[in-house]
């Protein structure tokens, strides 16, 4: 065992925050030898039990969750910051383009190394990630994530139609190419598959019929798609799908809305579509970077809180424009003020962090086992230094309470206040 003493935070099963100023997080491997969260808590009340365990003490740091980032794409990692009038004529004249070098393997795991490296230096430690529609660019990512030791999370786009040359797959050979992957790496030490249409309007009927067929055939894999970014897509989706009630709607026919179902955006919803989100306990991946820089529109936060159902954030790089959770939870916040209904200022910045942290995990899926450092959590964990520049050191030196010290780190934070990046690893038995 190992433990670690710092400010320690961690929140309870409804997301409320929970801080300890001097506080001890014992590591241990569990059963199966994976290191886990053993204790947690105020360092006065845990110390006497585990005095025979060394302690390595980070004085003036917090002990933080690893971040969840629920929807980013690795091969879009060099488009960053291409400017364009919308996602359409930005897939045409950036992403496809870009994501086509993914045939090749040696682009794949150089891009890959680089993808987890920047995660890793952001504080990241888990994401669902698109690849693109070459088995080629998912290898590389697994076997990169695997060689980490990451709890990671990817699959092979399927796009069969209005896609370019260099992208655009075959229908019968990209459910083939599914399946053998599936095999390969779901469940495989701590990668799982997601089952990854690109989004409606680029998939035959039998393609997404397909994925529905593979998604109900293996059920604990992810499926991971978008939905209701912009007006231009929404509009486009109801031509090629007339006789669905709405975009989202399209999902459901072909048997893609399930629990670890999760689609990035869902911006322009009603509350029908908010509805048969929460039945099916699909989950949405709020990207606010992205849509702020794509001009597509603003998440309505008070609309998914009042029919409940489940979100996380996400960085969407490279529409989004940042790896940083800082970042992103700051444009979470911007976006909170849009459209809002309640009284208040926007999101609560303790909220901001779970739902970048913890309630990401549960959206996924995946609560108790990630996102969160309770005990049985798996041992992935940021050290942030609270004075990592001079004005961060000023004003976080002001903070009266934990939501202004959050707050703090979150308006002027980024890759600085990540000191390490902690990674469970498996004991060598
Ligand atoms: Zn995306």
């Amino acid at each position: 065992m190992q433990a670690y003493r710092a400010s320690l935070l961690r929140f309870d099963d409804a997301g409320q925050p929970l801080f300890d100023e001097d506080g001890l997080l014992v590591i241990g491997p569990d059963a199966r030898g994976r290191q886990v969260v053993v204790a947690a808590g105020a360092w006065s009340a845990l110390h006497a039990s585990y005095a025979e365990v060394p302690v390595t003490h980070w004085p003036g740091r917090i002990i933080a969750p690893g971040f969840v980032d629920m929807h980013i794409h690795f091969p879009q990692t060099d488009i960053i910051g291409a400017p364009a009038e919308g996602l359409l004529p930005w897939l045409e004249n950036y992403t496809f383009p870009a994501e086509s070098r993914f045939v090749d393997a040696g682009h794949s795991a150089e891009v890959a190394e680089f993808f987890f490296d920047e995660l890793m230096r952001n504080g990241v430690t888990t994401s669902l990630t698109f690849a693109t529609s070459h088995p080629a660019s998912v290898q590389a990512f697994f076997a990169s994530a695997q060689r980490r030791q990451l709890r990671m999370i990817s699959g092979k786009v399927l796009q069969d139609r209005h896609s370019p040359d260099g992208v655009r797959d075959d229908t019968e050979e990209s459910l083939v190419e599914t399946e053998t992957l599936i095999r390969q790496w779901h469940n495989v030490d701590r990668l799982g598959y997601a089952i990854t249409p690109r989004f409606a309007p680029t998939s035959t009927d039998a393609q997404l019929r397909g994925a529905g067929e593979l998604a109900a055939k293996y059920p604990d894999t992810w499926i991971h798609s978008h939905v209701a970014e912009n007006k231009d897509e929404v509009q486009w989706a109801r031509e090629l799908f007339p006789e669905a009630r709405s975009y989202l709607d399209v999902y459901t026919g072909f048997g893609l809305m399930r629990e670890r179902a999760v689609y990035a955006h869902c911006i322009h919803f009603d509350d029908a579509d908010r509805q048969l989100m929460r039945e099916t306990k699909t989950a949405s991946a709020v990207s606010p970077t992205s849509n702020l820089f794509l001009g597509s529109g603003f998440f309505d936060f008070d609309g998914a809180d009042r029919v409940g159902y489940r979100y996380g954030l996400a960085s969407d790089v490279g529409g989004g424009t940042s790896f940083s959770p800082f970042t992103t939870m700051m444009a979470a916040y911007y976006a909170g003020r849009e459209g809002q209904t309640k009284p208040g200022v926007s999101i609560a910045p303790s909220q901001l962090w779970w739902r970048h942290t913890g309630g990401a995990a549960q959206a996924l899926g995946l609560g108790g086992v990630i996102g969160n450092l309770q005990p049985g959590c798996e041992g992935d964990f940021v050290v942030i230094n609270p004075t990592a520049t001079p004005l961060l050191a000023r004003k976080t030196g002001l903070a009266q309470n934990l939501e202004e010290l959050l707050f703090s780190l979150i308006v002027l934070g980024d890759d600085r206040l990540i000191e390490r990046t902690m990674i469970s690893q498996a004991q060598a038995t």
